[in-house]
């Protein structure tokens, strides 16, 4: 009987690279094509639509029932020329994924005849049946009506003959059931505080926003080679493999030249992405073989978002027409680099200034440094609630296992910096400065920019680093909707302004010069803070000892991290700044604990399943091969022989009876544990017996068929090894 492993590989060997047509025009020719965009509003749409859709933007104004009806058949008209058939409102609950539900546009007349049909209503708002997307228990059963309601800051677009709407997704009751609605709100609270801020700098400011700028790292594995792996079908990661003989060690995948097939992938799915406006602009190897990533232009945050959830679902699609599936789990292969989604971070004012970029004189490089050093706070009050905006199934096996940035947060800032805060620190205030030691701070100011743009200063293994004119925050899971950390992150740095504010105007009602009152409370911060900067290497041991001596929190489980989500700090920041109810925070707790457990769960069955129905049949036809062998031996050596030369066989035989009988129990003993976890109702008890008490099953079992996958014949061995998933394109 053929193995499947050997027909994957055959039929991977006989692959052609798919044929990719070259457009004839330029790329700026097709960039955004498929978006309802400004430009196409300006032509499809009355001058008082547009308006009104204009200021809904920049605004954030309601649209006037009236008006949406003008603004959807404006939208329709240009979709049905885009050949678009159906329309769906694109919500992000909170599965992670996206969710859509399709209308035809079409409506029959009555009269055996049809027209294409778009009313403002349906633009605006509409009522799916929501029932099953998680809730965490906001929606009763006998309420579980949802609408989701247009988000026109992020323009509607054509995919596959479709008219697609972004919306926020909320209940019958106003609560939050997905990622934009939150996120939205966060957005609104650091503007305000931001404008706020401002004022004590530029007076012209009037919107200040979150920019983001993700890097999407990604595996890419050959399709037939996938199906013959049930662990990355229904997990999408490899429960078990020995590591290969080569894999990374030499350093030879990062930045190498992309392979054929790869590089028609990529040109295509950027193509598909860029007709969607997503800005896709950086592409290369990661440090694993058959790793990738991507990166496009950063954008406003909202937006950006969207297009990540997008670029995915579109990779995803692409991937399959080239006979590839894509890998967005945070650790596909043990022993390899997982994968990682880079957050840059930083705020922009609509006077088109980086707020995090260091100005030209020493006055917006206070401005800068106010900035910078609120961030630096932001992080180090809310650094529990940061790490649990980025903890999961997936990302536990990243964080903290020398390849990703540790589960202790800490903010790199760069030497120059560094230099910078300590004289701000160790100054006497400005009342009490010589005029020497004022002129020398200024001008200690005035020369950060050039010092700073030396792009050398990097720091590739903090979990938030500085990088020149933005935050990066590198401790993102690739497959999480960034959403989750920006929230938290606007909102940190929300609150976190309104204090400075605060701090600032009562030195100045106390009668300090404006100035000296900033300086003076960015003095106070540094001093507060200062324990989370850490610029040394965050994979290394001394971190670790050195972040408990300052004391930092390691935690790298996801019950324990999960806990800051409804900590009394979280509750408080979210419910002051209207960004999440207690509720609501609760509510997303019990579906981020449903979701882990559901995770382990599904992990351990299919770990269970292959090692009973694959591995154990595998290697006991392979124990009878070697015990026929040494019965055979038995017959033809004489006893001298005999026992020398079978000796070492009957060694191997008892070894592999060693494996299979620990794979038995250990298999039985976690199905123990797992009826026992069930049993549990609390989530929180029951995520902590999923993660303490099934979770490291997992990696015991695995141990011993990595170890029989090294003995058994390689001709039996039915799934698809390593060197094979990781190497063959
Ligand atoms: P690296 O791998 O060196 O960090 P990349 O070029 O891969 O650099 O990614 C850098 C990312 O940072 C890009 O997505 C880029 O658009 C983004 N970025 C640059 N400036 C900003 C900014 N001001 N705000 C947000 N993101 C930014
Ligand atoms: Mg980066």
């Amino acid at each position: 009987m053929p193995v499947l492993r050997f027909k994957a590989m055959e039929e991977v060997l006989n692959r052609t690279v798919r044929k990719v047509e070259l457009p004839s025009v330029k790329t700026s020719d097709y960039y955004g094509v498929n978006v309802f965009n400004h430009q196409k509003m300006q032509s499809y749409l009355s001058k008082e639509a547009f308006q009104e859709v204009e200021s809904a933007v920049k605004e954030g104004k309601k649209i006037d029932r009236a008006i949406a009806n003008q603004i959807a058949s404006g939208m329709k008209a240009w979709a049905v020329d885009r050949g678009a058939t159906h329309y769906t409102h694109w919500f992000q609950p909170l599965t992670g994924a996206t969710a859509e539900k399709h209308d035809a546009f079409f409506e029959p007349t009555g009269d055996g005849g049809a027209l294409e049909n778009f009313q403002g209503e349906l633009l605006v708002q509409q009522e799916p049946d929501a029932s099953s997307f998680p809730n965490g228990g906001i929606r009763n059963t006998f309420e579980a009506r949802g609408y989701t309601a247009w988000d026109p800051s992020s323009p509607a677009f054509v995919i596959d003959h479709t008219l697609c709407i972004p919306t926020i997704f909320v209940s019958y009751t106003g609560e939050a059931l997905d990622y934009k609605t939150p996120l939205l709100k966060s957005n609104a609270a650091l503007d305000n505080a931001a404008k706020k801020v401002m004022k004590f700098f530029d007076k012209d400011v009037k919107k200040v926003y979150a920019t983001l700028g993700w890097e999407q790292e990604y595996f890419l594995v050959d399709e037939a080679l996938f199906h013959a792996r049930p662990d990355l079908m229904l997990t999408g990661r490899t429960l078990m493999g020995h590591a290969s003989a080569k894999d990374q060690q030499l350093d030879d995948h990062y930045f190498g030249a992309i392979p054929e097939r790869v590089t028609a992938f990529m040109y295509e799915f950027e193509m598909e992405s860029l007709k969607l406006g997503i800005p896709v602009k950086t592409r290369h190897n990661e440090v694993a073989p058959n790793q990738f990533e991507c990166a496009p232009v950063f954008e406003e945050v909202n937006l950006a978002i969207d297009h990540n959830q997008l670029v995915m679902a579109v990779m995803e699609r692409v991937a399959q027409k080239h006979k590839f599936r894509i890998l967005f789990h945070e650790k596909p292969f043990a022993k390899v680099n997982g994968s990682g989604k880079h957050n840059n971070w930083s705020l922009a004012t609509d006077t088109g200034v980086n707020l995090l970029s260091p100005g030209k004189n020493p006055k917006s490089n206070l401005r800068f440094l106010a900035f910078v050093i609120n961030s630096m706070k932001a992080v180090h009050d809310h650094s529990s609630l940061l790490r649990a905006s980025i903890m999961s199934a997936g990302n536990e096996h990243r964080l903290g296992a020398n390849e990703a940035p540790p589960a202790i947060i800490s903010v790199f800032l760069g030497s120059r910096l560094n230099e910078m805060l300590k004289i701000i620190e160790e100054s006497v205030t400005e009342k009490k400065m010589s005029p020497d030691k004022k002129t020398e701070l200024k001008m200690d100011i005035g020369r950060i920019p050039e010092i700073l743009l030396d792009n050398t200063d990097r720091n590739r293994t903090s979990p938030f680093a500085f990088t020149g004119n933005r935050f990066e925050f590198r401790a993102v899971g690739s497959s999480q909707n960034c959403a989750s950390p920006m929230i938290a992150l606007n909102s940190a740095m929300a609150n976190q302004l309104n204090t400075f504010y605060s701090d600032v105007q009562e030195l100045i009602e106390k009668g300090l010069k404006k100035d000296e009152a900033i300086f003076q409370v960015l003095k106070k911060y540094i001093i507060e803070t200062k324990k989370i900067i850490y610029d040394g290497n965050g994979y290394s041991d001394e971190w670790v000892k050195e972040a408990e001596k300052r004391g930092l929190s390691n935690i790298s489980d996801v019950p324990t991290a999960h806990a800051a989500f409804i900590s009394k700090e979280t509750v408080k920041l979210f419910e002051d700044l209207k960004v999440l109810s207690k509720r609501e925070l609760e509510a997303r707790y019990e579906i981020r604990m449903e979701t882990y457990n559901k995770k382990i769960q599904i992990e351990s069955r299919v770990l269970g399943d292959m090692a009973i129905n694959h591995i154990i049949p595998t290697a006991i036809k392979y124990q009878n091969i070697l015990i026929e062998n040494v019965r055979g031996m038995r017959d033809l050596l004489d006893d001298k022989d005999f026992d020398r030369q079978a000796g070492l066989q009957l060694k191997t035989l008892k070894i592999i009876s060693g494996h299979i009988s620990n794979i038995r129990e250990k298999v039985d003993a976690m199905i123990t544990e797992r009826k026992i976890a069930n049993k549990i109702e609390s989530e929180l008890e029951k995520t902590h017996a999923y993660s303490k008490d099934v979770k490291p099953f997992l990696e015991s079992i695995r141990r011993h068929i990595d170890k029989l996958e090294m003995i058994i014949d390689d001709e039996m061995w039915t799934f698809p090894k390593y060197r094979e998933i990781l190497f063959i394109s």
